[in-house]
C-alpha cells in the first residue's frame, strides 16, 4: 500500500505541471483564436491585431522551449570547464538587449584557474535567464554585477541587480512553476535554473529588497581533478 501512495504522488506533480502547462498555453491560444475570428470580419483591423496575435505566438515559443529544456532527455556530458568563459560568452550574447535596456555588465572575477565539472550549455541557459531578469528589473537601466569567489571547495557566482527588487511574497515564491509578475513572463526561468544548478551538486541562494535590488547567488563544486588537467 506504501508504494502505491508514493507512486500516486509522483503522478500528480506530474499532473499538476502538466495541468499547468496546458493553462498557460491555453489563454494565448483562445486570445488568438479570438482575434482571428476578428480578422475575418473586419479585414482592415488585420494590420492591428497582427501585433498583439505575434506576441502571444511568442508567449506559446518561450512556454515551449522553456518546457523543452527542462524536460528533453539528453545525453549528459559533463566537462571541466572555466566559469569565466561561460560568463563573457552570455554577456557577448546578450549585447544587443543590454544595449536596449542601457545596462551594462560589469564582471570581477576571484576564482582563478578554478574549473567546474559541468555541461555548458545548461549552465549557459542559467546565467542567460538570470542576466534577463537582472535587466527586466531595472527599468531605467544601470549596472549589473556578476562576481565570483571561492570559499574552500565550492564557487560562489553572484548576480547583482540594482533594480526594483522583490517583495516578500516574490520572494517566497520564486521557483514555484508559472509564478510570474510579469505580464509577458512565463514564470519558468527560475525554476529551470534551480533544476540545473542541482544537477550539477549546487544551488542558489536569492537576496532582495524592494526597491533596492536583488543578489543572486549560486554556489557550485569546484572541480576535484582541475590541477591534474
Ligand atoms: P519570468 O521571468 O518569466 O517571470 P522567472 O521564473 O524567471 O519567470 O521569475 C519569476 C519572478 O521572479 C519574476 O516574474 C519576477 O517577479 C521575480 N524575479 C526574478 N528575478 C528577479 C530580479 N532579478 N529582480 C526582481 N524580481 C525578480
Amino acid at each position: 500500500a506504501e508504494e502505491w501512495l508514493v507512486r500516486s504522488e509522483k503522478l500528480s506533480v506530474v499532473g499538476q505541471l502538466a495541468a499547468g502547462v496546458a493553462h498557460e498555453i491555453r489563454n494565448p491560444l483562445t486570445a488568438l483564436k479570438g482575434f482571428l475570428q476578428l480578422a475575418k470580419v473586419q479585414p482592415e483591423k488585420v494590420r492591428d491585431y497582427a501585433d498583439i496575435m505575434y506576441s502571444e505566438l511568442e508567449r506559446i515559443e518561450s512556454i515551449t522551449n522553456e518546457m523543452l529544456a527542462f524536460s528533453k532527455p539528453h545525453v549528459t556530458q559533463f566537462k571541466p570547464y572555466n566559469i569565466q568563459v561561460l560568463v563573457d560568452g552570455v554577456i557577448s550574447l546578450l549585447s544587443s538587449q543590454s544595449l536596449m535596456h542601457n545596462v551594462r555588465f560589469h564582471v570581477d572575477f576571484n576564482h582563478g584557474d578554478a574549473l567546474i565539472l559541468c555541461e555548458p550549455d545548461r549552465l549557459r541557459q542559467v546565467l542567460i535567464n538570470l542576466f534577463k531578469n537582472a535587466m527586466d528589473a531595472m527599468r531605467g537601466g544601470g549596472e549589473v554585477s556578476i562576481r565570483t569567489w571561492l570559499v574552500k571547495e565550492q564557487l560562489h557566482i553572484a548576480v547583482v541587480d540594482h533594480g526594483k527588487g522583490m517583495d516578500p511574497e516574490t520572494l517566497r515564491r520564486i521557483g514555484e512553476p508559472f509564478y510570474t509578475t510579469k505580464s509577458n513572463g512565463t514564470g519558468l526561468g527560475v525554476m529551470v535554473c534551480q533544476r540545473i544548478v542541482e544537477s550539477h551538486n549546487g544551488f542558489m541562494a536569492w537576496e532582495s529588497e524592494m526597491g533596492k535590488g536583488t543578489t543572486v547567488t549560486i554556489t557550485l563544486p569546484i572541480c576535484e581533478f582541475a590541477g591534474e588537467m
